[in-house]
């Protein structure tokens, strides 16, 4: 994250480019370039945007905001301007927040052709009556391109779990590098597994870049299985999920599940149509089954969007934290299974096996009893692990171990 953290990020240009370039030395990727102009559904590819500097000077000549000092200092997607002007008419051009006057705000123009700066008002209070010097050396090229970046790890099974997450935000931590850096590590830890299924990660602009890539590879969606937009993955608060558009899809229980089973303070929210990129993924004409896993969501804490989301703002803890929820949801999605009992009728014998305490009457127990009666109990081959863990109350690992071990005493047969 403090490599990636002062790359200019924006919808398009090289600091996305940039970005993903990093992330590449860690991760096999494949990016595609979308020529901007590009038609997508309702949408349009934007030109490229790239600004090589931006900055004002006061009527001493002394640069009072400068790009050069933090990518949030010019509004993204700014157009070029070089230009003398008094205070007054550049005060239209500039953004600050009053009510926190030590940040910088972060302000975006995607769609309609204007400049701006942002900075602290602290700062412009103490800006000085005269003549101003505003410099944005930026280009907007109708011939260039989007940029997105895929990393695909085959498993045994074509059917995909998809984890994306946006790119376009500048030098802002939580919103939504950590997000950035969560899935590269997913993808770390991931690459080095034997997969059951095929993990597709997704790095790309908001909105703009997934709906791009469902418009690309709309033939082939009916291979995901499930998916996770991951975000906002370094704050302090609780980690929150976020149900798909069906509510109950396999992801959606499996991510509640795993939240319960952390023991930690957690919320599982209802779908709504706001917030990040599973609005596309989402959307009716797709309907995937795509929750979405942060921390505090995206515009809900209040460092969000400014200079306050910074680098102190994220933490280990919280990032690790994130990582570990995110790791035990694949490790549903890689072991959920239906089972059949081999010995229906009635209960095995279990003591004769090893797997039941050799004494009767004690309550120390050398395997978990309660997790191979409840397995072997709803081994019908129409309960998967995921539905015995929700109907028993008892952690998904502790079933799935009990599973394996009445696997390996032949009580169990898979079945699907
Ligand atoms: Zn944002």
């Amino acid at each position: 994250m403090r490599e990636l953290f002062p790359l200019c990020r924006s919808l398009t240009g090289d600091g996305v480019r940039g970005t993903l370039e990093i992330i590449g030395q860690r991760l096999p990727l494949q990016v595609t370039e979308v020529p901007s102009g590009t038609d997508v559904y309702d949408w349009t590819v934007p030109p490229e945007w790239n600004v090589r500097e931006a900055w004002i000077a006061d009527p001493s000549g002394h640069r009072v905001v400068d790009l050069a000092e933090s990518s949030l200092h010019l509004m993204s997607y700014s157009v070029p301007v070089r230009a003398r002007m008094p205070l007054a008419e550049l005060r239209e051009h500039l953004y600050t927040l009053p009510e926190h006057p030590e940040r910088i705000p972060y302000r975006t123009s995607y769609w309609n052709r204007s400049w701006a700066f942002c900075l602290r008002h602290g700062d412009l209070e103490a800006l000085p009556d005269g003549e101003y010097e505003v410099v944005v050396d930026a280009t907007l090229d109708d011939g260039g391109s989007m940029t997105y970046a895929e990393c695909v790890l085959p498993g045994r099974r074509p059917e995909e779990i998809l984890l994306s997450t946006w790119v376009c935000h500048p030098s802002l931590a939580n919103d939504n590098l950590s997000g950035v850096a969560l899935l590269a590590t997913l993808g770390r830890a991931l690459a080095g597994r034997e997969l059951e299924h095929t993990y597709r990660l997704l790095w790309s602009p908001g909105s703009i870049g997934p709906l791009t890539w469902l418009w690309r590879n709309e033939e082939r969606l009916g291979a995901i299985r499930a998916g996770l937009v991951v975000a906002c993955a370094g704050d302090p608060g609780q980690v929150t999920y976020k149900r798909s558009r069906r509510e109950d899809a396999w992801v959606d229980r499996a991510a509640a599940v795993v939240l319960r089973d952390s023991g930690a303070p957690h919320e599982v929210r209802p779908w709504v149509p706001w917030g990040g990129d599973e609005r596309q993924f989402c959307s009716p004409g797709f309907d995937l089954p795509v929750g979405t896993l942060t921390r505090t969501p995206a515009g809900e804490f209040p460092e969000g969007h400014s200079s306050a989301d910074d680098l102190d703002f994220v933490r280990p803890e919280h990032l690790g934290d994130t990582l570990r929820r995110c790791l035990d949801i694949v490790d549903v999605l890689e072991t959920d299974a239906t089972y059949l009992s081999l010995n229906p009728k009635g209960e095995p014998r279990l003591g004769k096996r090893g797997l039941y305490r050799a004494v009767g009457g004690t309550t120390e127990s050398p395997v978990d009893e309660l997790a191979l009666l409840w397995v072997l109990n709803l081994a019908d081959g129409g309960h998967s692990l995921l539905d015995m863990a929700e109907r028993s109350g008892l952690a998904y690992a502790r079933l799935r171990d009990a599973a394996g071990a009445l696997l390996a005493h032949d009580l169990l047969e898979r079945k699907g």
